[in-house]
């Protein structure tokens, strides 16, 4: 009963301090005991799935307004599947043929500026289906008339992604995407994958709405779709006869899911929000000491109620690159993982939401251990004097130069997915 296997002492040796939010690639999320109790009472017993099923749909329904829902592998699969019903309907031996090779293809709406990659892509989702996604827009205008003019009698659903991944500003607003794509009978599916509110999307009309049970729930690796119950219900047909058999959810996860909703409903957020922000300040106040740096708290922009740190580098004090120091924490030990998708443009963030007891302080010191490299790295001749932030510097006929290293179509990546492919499993 309490012999410990080798993976438990591994996974402690191995495990890092995450700074970058909830990620997949590093494990989503923490799950808390209370979740965790739930899913160990579901191991050792049988369970008919239809009935657990049947309670997660009231539970979510319950929680997001939605008249019923479903637990998926992932929000992933979730889009599958929740695509998969919007072309099938209740055809059960049109699932059965799912993917359907139709000439021509059936075709998935989305905004060009929503066709995004959260590690996977979202586009991937439609054709994993046999539709096509058609682009709306350009990746930084949207307008009205463009989606209106591209629903033809080939649509059968839209995506609608709401997430920091995408485009923030230049889109259409939900509002108007819903009521269009409404207007002509489309359904409206989104990827809320990673945004607290479980209503909004439902509130405003959303056929499918679906979110991570492993991100800011807490909960173990799933997806949660809620919406109609027509559409749900041949989603979750897919997941058990259909196309999502490949990728289905099991008891444990499903009942890890439930739990998380209810602890969710139960929860002090403000209290927990608050324990975060003090977490952040603290970081905060240490980062401020350390010569070199740039500090600014910095709003989620989707939405959700988290205040992360915007860390640069004061180009006048270091000529170190941000990359440079994301990579620096990554080799602390234990690692110390940053939010790092906008290191081409001069920062990186840190999100307090993933720390457990004494992290911010394994945080604070892996900082202070670079300061002496900060300011090793001098800035590259020039007096910076009296000419503001910049980019840029001079060559030695006072022309203007951009500085490759801090410019986002000059900065070269340290690392890419396909290096990372070959080298593995070597690390
Ligand atoms: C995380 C994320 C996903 C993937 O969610 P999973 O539940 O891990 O499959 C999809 N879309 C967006 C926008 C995300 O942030």
């Amino acid at each position: 009963m309490n012999v410990k296997l080798p993976i438990q002492e591994w996974i402690i040796q191995n495990k890092l301090v995450n700074v970058s939010g909830t990620m997949t690639a590093l494990g989503a999320s923490l799950v808390p005991k209370e979740i965790a109790a739930a899913i160990e009472d579901s191991l050792d017993i049988f369970i008919d799935i239809n009935a657990l099923q049947a309670e997660a749909s009231r539970v979510i329904a319950e929680m997001t307004g939605a008249e019923a829902g479903c637990i998926s592998a992932s929000t992933a699969s979730g889009m599958c599947i929740g695509l998969a019903a919007a072309i099938t309907g209740d055809n059960l031996l049109a699932a059965e043929k799912m993917p359907i090779a139709k000439s021509p293809l059936d075709e998935v709406v989305l905004l060009r500026g929503h066709n995004v990659s959260y590690g996977g892509q979202v586009e991937q989702h439609i054709r994993m289906v046999g539709a096509e996604p058609v682009e709306i827009g350009t990746v930084n205008l949207v307008e009205p008339y463009q989606l209106r003019n591209a629903i033809n009698e080939r649509t059968v659903a839209s995506l609608w992604v709401t997430s920091h991944h995408t485009v923030q500003s230049g889109m259409l607003d939900f509002g108007t995407f819903v009521e269009i794509c409404h207007e002509r009978k489309v359904p409206v599916i989104v990827d809320a994958a990673s945004e607290y509110d479980l209503k909004i999307f439902i509130e405003r009309g959303a056929d499918i709405a679906i979110y991570s049970g492993h991100k800011f729930l807490s909960g173990p690796t799933t997806g949660i779709l809620a919406g109609k119950l027509p559409i749900i219900r041949s989603a979750y047909y897919h997941q058990t006869c259909g196309i999502g058999r490949s990728m289905k959810v099991g008891k444990e996860s499903i009942v890890g899911a439930i739990a998380a909703l209810q602890r969710w409903k139960t929860m002090d957020h403000k209290k927990l929000h608050q324990l975060e922000y003090a977490r952040l300040k603290t970081i905060h106040s240490a980062l401020n000491e350390i010569r070199g740096l740039v500090v600014q708290e910095n709003p989620d922009p989707t939405g959700n109620p988290i205040t992360r740190l915007k860390v640069s580098i004061d180009p006048k004090i270091s000529s170190m690159s941000i990359a440079k120091l994301s990579e620096f924490m990554k080799e602390g030990k234990p690692s110390v993982i940053v939010r790092d998708h906008h290191v081409d443009i001069g920062y990186f963030e840190i999100d307090p939401c993933n720390l457990n007891e004494g992290d911010a302080e394994i945080v604070v010191s892996r900082f202070r251990e670079v300061q002496d490299e900060l300011l090793k790295q001098i800035p590259v001749s020039q007096d910076q004097e009296g000419l503001g932030p910049r980019f840029s510097c001079y060559n030695q006929d006072g022309i203007p130069s951009v500085d490759p290293d801090k410019v986002p179509w000059t900065f070269k990546k340290g690392r890419d997915r396909e290096s990372v492919f070959r080298k593995w499993p070597k690390f």
